[in-house]
């Protein structure tokens, strides 16, 4: 307020006491020589009020000020005006609030980017110009060099998502979903959602684009297709046999008993291999429903390996090998089922006996496992145990490793058939030992034998006792 306008109301605010005063002087309680001189006096101490007053407004209103600008203030001091004082008094809690508020909102968008950034989705962000105005951590693993400000068409080539970008930008749709390929180092599969950000979203931002990946879905989706193709590929070559024969025996063979007497090896040959066929499938499809929950029992491995080998001995002297069981540590229970570690030995020593040379030996050792592989650390076990199974035979080239515990991977499918096998030995014997949090290794020299080594956690014998 200027000098001119407190003047004018210092004379507004007189005012009303001149009036009073002028209205005694008509009634006759006072005379014009009291009246004259009051006036001037009377003025002068409302101006003289007013000033005060106005001040102590004006102090407040800089300090408002200063914090409208965000800038450090006191709180005016000396305020005599109640008013003034409480409007100060109020500015201060507003400014507290305001700050309160304006850390919460900062903790909560620190919280907001470590949670966007710790999610295993990568997250676009773009504004209505299709421009990248944010994006998470594992945005930047599956678009390489992602940068704010960036066309997103510099990472998007599908014109499918490209559309419905455009469909929700333009206002088409709220929310678009679709599927995208990503052909890096090997295809990916993403299902990507496109929802449109709130209006008041800031920072220019439109739009929130999700990635999630359906890489192993649509990889399980295959192997299960590829597994029923198998299967049925399985069945199919000793059903033709059996149906062959049978057909030959209805029609030419009709009454030729060497021609029966011929058949029927065949026939029972085909029809073993449909059954442990369909054992192997039923064993491995049990398994499958159980791996989740691991077994509790106590099982002495020692016992389990003699028991196996004494059941294939005669199957071994016929190719006239020899089985060997070296055991080199005091402590041999695991926890475990049973009859699923008897199948895992079982087809471990039963494929050293069909793949290893006649005349040699095949070695079980059972041992302490004093530099477990990096699978079975992390399970922290106080102790693992190891049994590896040694044969000498041909070996398995290096390539074929990493696949063979696949369902129907064979190195040599025509040998596998001949010696009686399935395809399945191994992938049963995988989903066993992870039933049992243990771990399977497969180590070969061509030309020379190969090893395959189970990983199990030594029981604890001294186990607390649990108490309620
Ligand atoms: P199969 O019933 O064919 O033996 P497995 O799943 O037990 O099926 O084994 C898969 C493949 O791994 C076999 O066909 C064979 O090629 C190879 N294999 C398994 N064990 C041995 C071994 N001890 N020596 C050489 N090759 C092996």
């Amino acid at each position: 307020m200027t000098l001119s306008h407190l003047i004018f109301a210092s004379l507004l605010y007189t005012l009303p006491g001149a009036v009073v005063l002028l209205v005694l002087v008509l009634l006759g309680f006072m005379d014009w020589g009291a009246f004259l001189p009051v006036l001037p006096v009377l003025y002068l101490m409302v101006f003289w009020i007013s000033k005060a007053i106005m001040s102590d407004f004006r102090r407040v209103a800089a300090y408002a000020r200063t914090l409208r600008d965000l800038e450090p203030g006191e709180p005016p001091q000396g305020v005599t005006v109640g008013a003034a004082a409480e409007l100060s008094f109020l500015f201060t809690q507003l400014n507290a609030a305001h700050l309160r508020n304006g850390e919460q909102l900062q903790a909560q968008a620190k919280a907001n980017t470590t949670i966007l950034n710790n999610l295993p989705t990568p997250v676009l962000i773009l504004n209505g110009d299709r421009q990248v105005k944010g994006f998470n951590q594992s945005a930047t693993r599956l678009f390489k060099h992602v940068l704010h400000g960036q066309d997103v068409t510099r990472h998007i080539h599908d014109p499918i998502v490209l559309d419905c970008i455009d469909d929700v930008l333009g206002g088409k749709d709220a929310l678009a979903e679709t599927e995208m390929v990503v052909s890096a180092d090997s295809q990916r599969f993403y299902d990507v959602l496109i929802a449109r950000l709130p209006e008041t979203a800031p920072d220019d931002m439109s739009l929130v684009l999700t990635f999630s990946d359906l890489t192993e879905l649509r990889k399980m989706e295959q192997m299960r297709a590829d597994f029923a193709a198998d299967a049925g590929h399985e069945l199919r070559t000793p059903l033709t046999v059996v149906l062959g024969i049978i057909e030959t025996l209805q029609g030419v063979g009709r009454n030729d008993p060497k021609a029966l007497e011929s058949f029927l090896p065949v026939m029972r040959d085909q029809a073993l291999r449909m059954q442990r066929l369909v054992e192997d499938l039923l064993s491995l499809a049990r398994i499958e429903l159980n791996e989740n929950t691991p077994p509790e029992g106590e099982v002495d491995l020692q016992h389990t390996l003699n028991k196996v080998v004494t059941g294939l001995e005669v199957k071994a002297a016929e190719k006239n090998m020899r089985l060997t069981v070296e055991v080199t540590c005091a402590d041999t229970l695991t926890t475990g089922d049973e009859s699923e570690l008897d199948q895992i030995f079982q087809n471990l020593v039963d494929n050293a006996i069909k793949y290893g040379n006649a005349d040699s030996t095949v070695t079980i050792a059972l041992h302490p496992a004093d530099d477990p592989p990096p699978a079975v650390q992390r399970h922290q076990y106080k102790q693992v145990i190891a049994v590896s199974v040694s044969d000498q035979g041909e070996g398995i080239a290096k390539e074929h490793l990493p696949r063979l515990t696949e369902r129907f991977y064979r190195v040599d499918t025509a040998r596998s058939r001949a010696v009686g096998g399935t395809g399945l030995g191994l992938a049963i014997v995988k989903h066993l030992v992870q039933r049992h949090r243990g771990h399977l290794s497969i180590d070969s020299t061509p030309d020379s034998g190969t090893t395959f080594t189970v990983y199990l956690p030594l029981r604890e014998q001294d186990r607390p006792e649990l108490r309620l």
